[in-house]
């Protein structure tokens, strides 16, 4: 049965990369039915905090990346007796040596032992030279020169284990048979293979993955870069269908053109051969593009639940009805790619607008023809019912009769209509505004607005007139 884990430490928030390697084995791990397991690597007792474990399994969850042993959960801070068998066993055999108090394995003395019938690894011997050979699922056949391995630090002299005997020792008592972890590991595979050796234990399959680098391709800084699950993408209203999709193309090639995958269609299509051997490239344009596809594909209900708590923070929602938020939340959602653009622009959805005389009045218009457009279509809208209220298309075609019969310009009439209902230079087409803010509220705004520029005509000459 295949086994994959993920096992980030927790000295920092769950970070993008750890959530990139944490997706591919997961995926592997369900699509050949077997498991995925969650170890937390708290050997680091300084920097480990159980805000930043907290952390790991939220952001793992808020992925659907559903680990198999949430019933017993594995953390290295627990197990540090059976670490100090390891390695005393190790002494015993040989393959280990004390020195000023911390255990040393003796690389030397591995590298020569060439009878190991470990299936994944082998190490032959050249004249100067000690190659260890292993397959890695992503780079291939690799070849190492083990002569260049110094002796390494197992067990330190406070007692508990280094990374390199913690990581063998327990992907072996999990029962790991395939390892996959970003390739800042590649250079450690060597040191965990002569250990299994030593140890007698099968090596498991490695895949080290592809990093993820910034677009000028530097390695992305927890100070300055969106590295953060919860902070840098939760927080900033991505959705989690959108992250898996996006973190899925980063480093893997599903050979289609197709490009939107849900966590269910990529346990069936991912496919480690495609898996790419170069670094990946961070593009924050593409992750907002997926959010904005995921998020147009939310019900009206859902995309309120979403914007609800925004809304409420900046508005007194308290008077609107589930219908009229959810219609809100239809315009608001097409201008929108992350949650947080859902509450952008949408005052006047919530507040009376405050208009301003002189933008009521298109560049290009005058206040006669502003007046005259106006007063058309409070004059013809006041004839709808409630019913034929609902239809943009007869709303439109309203405004679209109104032009004509007064013999005027588009921007006489449909700029200081949306303009008197929105109070903003740029919104969704008047239509759109008169259909969701309904009959009341928008007769009752464009005569506020047909008032003003009546105002406004006794005070000054028409504007042409001064051109
Ligand atoms: N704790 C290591 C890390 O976060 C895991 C290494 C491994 O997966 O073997 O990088």
């Amino acid at each position: 049965m295949v086994i994959t884990r993920i096992a980030p430490s927790p000295t920092g928030k769950f970070h993008i990369g750890t959530a990139r390697t944490a997706l591919f084995s997961y995926l592997f791990a369900r699509q050949n039915k077997g498991k995925f397991l969650l170890r937390i690597e708290d050997t680091d007792q300084a920097r480990s905090s159980n805000e930043h474990i907290t952390d790991i399994k939220e952001s793992l969850d808020w992925l659907g990346l559903h680990w198999d042993n949430k019933d017993s959960e594995h953390y290295q801070s627990k197990r540090i007796e059976e670490y100090c068998r390891v390695a005393q066993a190790l002494i015993t055999k040989g393959h280990a040596y004390e020195k000023e108090g911390a255990v040393y394995f003796n690389v030397k003395c591995q590298i020569s032992n060439v009878k190991s019938t470990a299936q994944n690894s082998k190490v032959s011997e050249g004249e100067d030279t000690k190659i260890l050979n292993f397959t890695d699922l992503v780079h291939g056949a690799m070849s190492l020169d083990a002569k260049n391995i110094e002796d390494f630090v197992i067990l330190k002299s406070d007692g508990w284990p280094t990374f390199h005997l913690a990581v063998v020792v327990d992907d072996h008592d999990m029962g790991v048979t395939h390892v996959m972890r970003g390739d800042d590991h590649l250079s450690n595979a060597p040191k965990h293979i002569l250990l299994y050796r030593a140890l007698d234990w099968d090596v498991p399959a490695y895949a080290h993955l592809p990093l993820i680098l910034n677009a000028n391709r530097t390695k992305m800084s927890k100070r300055c870069d969106p590295v953060s699950i919860t902070d840098d993408f939760k927080k900033q209203g991505f959705l989690p269908e959108a992250m898996v999709n996006f973190l899925a193309l980063l480093g893997w090639n599903p050979k289609t053109e197709e490009e939107f995958f849900t966590l269910d269609e990529l346990t069936k299509k991912f496919d480690i051969k495609g898996v790419q051997k170069s670094n990946a490239v961070f593009d924050s344009g593409r992750l907002r593009f997926f959010n904005a596809h995921y998020l147009r594909q939310k019900s009206p209900q859902e995309i309120v639940k979403l914007a609800r708590p925004l809304w409420e923070r900046s508005y007194d929602i308290s008077g609107c009805g589930q219908t009229y938020l959810e219609s809100v939340a239809q315009l608001a959602v097409e201008r929108s790619e992350t949650v947080g653009d859902l509450a952008k622009d949408v005052d006047y959805f919530f507040n009376e607008p405050k208009l301003d005389r002189d933008a009521i009045v298109f560049k290009k218009s005058t206040i006669d023809a502003t007046q005259k457009g106006l007063s058309g279509v409070i004059e013809e809208l006041n004839k709808l019912s409630s019913d034929e209220w609902g239809k943009e298309n007869v709303i439109a075609q309203v405004l679209a009769r109104v032009v004509e019969s007064e013999k005027l310009g588009n921007g006489d009439v449909f700029w200081p209509v949306r303009y008197a209902l929105s109070g903003a230079n740029a919104s969704p087409k008047p239509e759109e505004l008169l259909v969701v803010l309904g009959k009341e509220k928008s007769i009752k705004r464009l005569k506020v607005a047909e008032e003003i520029i009546q105002t406004s005509s006794h005070l000054r000459p028409d504007r042409s007139g001064l051109r």
